[in-house]
């Protein structure tokens, strides 16, 4: 089958009967050329409430138990959303994600998808109605319901068009495209017509949650075309550029930012070989991401020992604690949940030493504080508090001049 478009509506996109109405009018416009396949994101706020009606009974609820609820709010914009575009003449169907077969991982709440069946894929196809997938689930191999980790329709959307080889995969969302930084944040971000692999990679990868990284890294790995684009405007949204790696034009390609850190530090560590796996070990096994990584100088054979985690895993840290405590002596476990991450993302990071030099001196000028610092070969992570989070990225991205 020739010329298949996938298309993701995401929250805002369904957030009313009256969005689904004129989502299905542009679903209807796009049939006229393209077999389109759907895949949706809950009603926006939905996913919020299930979140929090599931902390009813316990802080910390069952996980298999968590997941089947937090994934009901797709089946609702799914439902709704192909009694919709019955309304307008055209035949559609919902589909959960264990009605396609999308098969994931056992890890709930950031399941891995594994695999698509294609053949129930292709009969699907065959028939005459739109396929409107829930987005942000799969199943498991023994039948749970999993979730792919929040933003997760993206993945959902960039993997049924790999399964399918779909000629594109339009993500709609209440942005025009993907800009320098978050438009919300800084109204003088630049709107990019197209954006390389490499910077989209890195932007997600640091954040910017205009895209969820897994869906980039899925497009990048499956060869998908993917476009950003804005169901409530018209335009062209901006092309993840499969073929062009080459962002040597650009010094840096944008800023991007996480506000829901948590920094924890282990204090008065023995400074002796093996420390740091022996904090960082049990954290990796509980699945438990960590960024920033810092060991102080030692003193008198004692050092600090500091990461970042996103704060929603802060639970799971509870669960590790005693395991660490069991192998490492420390004097305390000091956590800040009021600090953030602001990145610079480019390949000038690389190759121009004034980079750094010159972001420090803009968030000093601010009375910014730079709590710690990371850098790789194209971004720099900066940790800030919490508090001064959106006036560093106005900052940033005025002294790099992003907006021209
Ligand atoms: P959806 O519900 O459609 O998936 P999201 O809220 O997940 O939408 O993502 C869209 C949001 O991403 C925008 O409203 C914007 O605030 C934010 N965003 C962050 N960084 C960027 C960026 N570089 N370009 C565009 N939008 C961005
Ligand atoms: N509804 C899910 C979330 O809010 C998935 C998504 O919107 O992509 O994270
Ligand atoms: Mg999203």
């Amino acid at each position: 089958m020739k010329n298949i478009i996938v298309q993701k509506f995401g929250g805002t996109s369904v957030g009313s009967t009256e969005r689904i109405a004129h989502v299905a009018k542009i679903i209807e416009a796009a049939t006229k050329n393209s077999k389109v396949i759907v895949v949706v994101s809950a009603m926006s706020g939905e996913t919020d409430r299930l979140i929090e009606l599931s902390k009813s009974f316990s802080s910390t609820p069952n996980k298999r138990e968590f997941d089947a609820l937090i994934s009901t709010g797709e089946k609702v914009s799914a439902s709704l959303l192909a009694m919709a575009l019955e309304s307008e003449g055209i035949s559609a169907k919902s589909y959960s994600a264990s009605q396609v077969s999308l098969r994931t991982t056992s890890q709930f709440s950031k399941a891995k998808i594994l695999d698509i069946d294609k053949q129930r894929m292709q009969k699907i196809l065959e028939e005459d109605n739109v396929p409107i997938i829930t987005g942000f689930q799969g199943i498991t191999e023994g039948g749970d319901v999993t979730t792919l980790g929040r933003g997760g329709s993206d993945t959902t959307a960039v993997a049924i068009a790999a399964a399918v080889d779909a000629k594109r995969c339009d993500i709609y969302t209440d942005v025009d495209g993907i800009y320098t930084t978050d438009p919300n944040v800084v109204p003088s971000a630049k709107k990019l017509e197209q954006i390389s692999m490499e910077g989209m990679l890195e932007l997600s990868g640091q954040g910017a949650k205009v895209i969820q990284i897994r869906a980039v890294e899925f497009a990048n790995k499956y060869r998908v075309p993917v476009r950003v684009l804005s169901s409530f405007s018209e335009g062209t949204g901006t092309m993840i550029n499969l073929d062009d790696n080459n962002m040597e034009d650009a010094e840096i390609s944008g800023i991007a930012f996480q506000k829901n850190q948590t920094k924890v530090t282990f204090t008065a560590v023995e400074d002796t070989p093996g420390i740091a796996s022996k904090i960082l070990g049990p954290l990796s096994d509980a699945d438990i991401q960590v960024d920033v990584i810092v060991q102080n100088v030692g003193i008198e054979g004692k050092t600090d020992f500091t990461f970042t985690i996103d704060s929603d895993e802060k639970f799971l840290l509870d669960r590790v604690v005693p395991i660490i405590q069991e192998s490492i002596n420390y004097k305390d476990i000091l956590i800040d949940n009021k600090i953030a991450k602001v990145s610079i993302v480019g390949v000038g990071i690389r190759s121009h030493a004034g980079v750094a030099s010159k972001a420090f001196r803009a968030l000093a000028e601010h009375n910014i504080n730079i709590g710690m610092i990371s850098t790789s070969e194209i971004k720099m992570t900066i940790v800030i508090a919490k508090n001064d989070l959106e006036k560093a990225v106005r900052v940033l991205h005025d002294e790099f001049e992003l907006e021209k």
